[in-house]
């Protein structure tokens, strides 16, 4: 994590677009070092090193199919050719094919010495010792030369890339059964508010359930995280004091609540009295204006989210996402979601000043080629847990005074595949 020259920091006080400040979070956050994971947990991280072969694919030349190792030029339709033994696979290539003979040959199995095509068992008819072909055979047909797949030496995963199942099975058939991949970043939680509760106490009057620190921590797996629930904070500044300090022995802190202007909202001095430095508190946008973002002393991110359940939910997935997942090492370009054309099924009334983040449920046409349509449940409420229920989609309505009809094209943020 970076710390930029002095005096190069955004006046904190002032709201920024979301683009701002997810700009602002991407410049300071990069990715953590590196650890050595078994390649059967190796799904979905980064690699960290880029990985040559120490090892030729295919090992050596070998039948592409279930048929007749023949000299292709021995062939003819109809001519009877002696059949001389079977090659399986799994046994070492020391056989040698008699010149004016055929031998079979399973898939996977070495190719015989002076054979150089595989009639596939289809094409031959077979009976008292002899093989008749109904096609005749090219030189190389059906046979998998050796290194044909990956070369001695080659570079076949870069630094950066992506880990998933193909990239597995490459890695495995390779013998590469440790992979070097980003760390995972180790996300702190913690909720603040008089009025929390856990979920399994019941709430007594003028109390809720803390639902966020699990619809956090969800997040937070989802993005590739190791959450850490810490326990309720009170509206209290020595509690948040102590709690904030053992947050920030994670790699990243995210709390939810106390940042707005209520009189008991006070995680941004705690913060600021800890030497954490801010570099933005305000987001023009909707769910969530208040969000606050910055920087510990040892160069952790503090995400300070806003604790209506859907504001602090649409906050993380715009901004907390895209960091935890540069922190694993994603490219760039790699750390958001698909940003994509939808088309209103649903009328939208905008916010006025702000832009508003509508939590929709996308759905593809049947027919090819038509739009993705977007249904816009009315109940778009920063509180309102259903809100973020059943939607696959946020759908990036800009501000105005008039109200966008069915068929509008807007773009989306897609969660899920659609
Ligand atoms: P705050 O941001 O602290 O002003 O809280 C805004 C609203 O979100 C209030 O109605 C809180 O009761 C609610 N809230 C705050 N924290 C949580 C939480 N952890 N889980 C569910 N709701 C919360
Ligand atoms: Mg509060």
């Amino acid at each position: 994590m970076k710390s930029d020259p002095p005096g190069s920091r955004p006046d904190p006080d002032r709201m920024l677009t979301p683009q701002e400040a997810l700009a602002a979070i991407l410049r300071h956050a990069e990715p953590l070092g590196g650890e050595q994971v078994e390649l059967s947990r190796s799904l979905g991280r980064v690699l960290r090193q880029s990985v040559r072969s120490g090892r030729v694919l295919p090992p050596w030349d070998n039948s592409a199919m279930d048929g007749y190792a023949v000299r292709a030029a021995e062939v003819a339709v109809g001519l009877p050719l002696p059949v001389r033994g079977v090659i399986a696979a799994g046994h070492p290539a020391t056989v040698e094919l008699a010149p004016g003979a055929t031998m079979r040959i399973m898939t996977g199995a070495p190719l015989p010495k002076g054979a150089d095509a595989v009639i596939m068992r289809e094409e031959a008819q077979e009976q008292g010792g002899e093989v008749r072909f109904t096609a005749t055979a090219s030189v190389g047909q059906h046979i998998r030369y050796a290194g044909e797949d990956i070369a001695l030496g080659e570079e076949i995963l870069r630094a950066g890339a992506l880990l998933g199942p193909g990239e597995v099975g490459l890695l495995a058939a390779l013998g590469r059964t440790l992979v070097e991949v980003y760390r995972q970043p180790r996300v702190a939680i913690v909720s603040t508010g008089d009025e929390l509760v856990p979920a399994d106490v019941q709430p007594g009057p003028g109390q809720i359930v803390n639902s966020n620190s699990h619809a956090l921590s969800a997040q937070i797996l989802e993005a590739g995280g190791v959450p850490i629930v810490l326990p309720i904070v009170r509206d209290d500044r020595a509690l948040l004091r102590q709690t904030f300090v053992e947050a920030l022995r994670a790699d990243v802190m995210v709390s939810s609540g106390g940042v707005s202007v209520g009189e008991f909202d006070y995680v941004r001095e705690v913060l600021a009295e800890l030497g954490v430095v801010e570099e933005f508190a305000r987001v023009a946008m909707k769910p969530g204006k208040p969000l606050t973002f910055s920087r510990a002393p040892n160069g952790n991110l503090c995400f300070g989210l806003p604790g209506n359940p859907a504001s602090s939910m649409v906050s993380f997935e715009l901004f907390v996402r895209p960091a935890l997942r540069r922190l694993q090492g994603h490219g760039l370009a790699a750390v958001g979601r698909p940003l994509v054309p939808v088309q209103l099924a649903t009328s939208v009334v905008p916010d006025r000043t702000r832009p508003h983040f509508a939590r929709a449920r996308v759905s593809r046409s049947p027919e090819p080629g038509a739009p993705l349509l977007a249904h816009v449940p009315e109940k778009q409420g920063s509180g309102m847990l259903r809100s973020m229920v059943g939607i696959n989609a946020l759908l990036h309505v800009p501000p105005g005074a008039a109200s966008l009809p069915v068929g509008a094209t807007l773009p989306a943020t897609l969660l899920t595949v659609v």
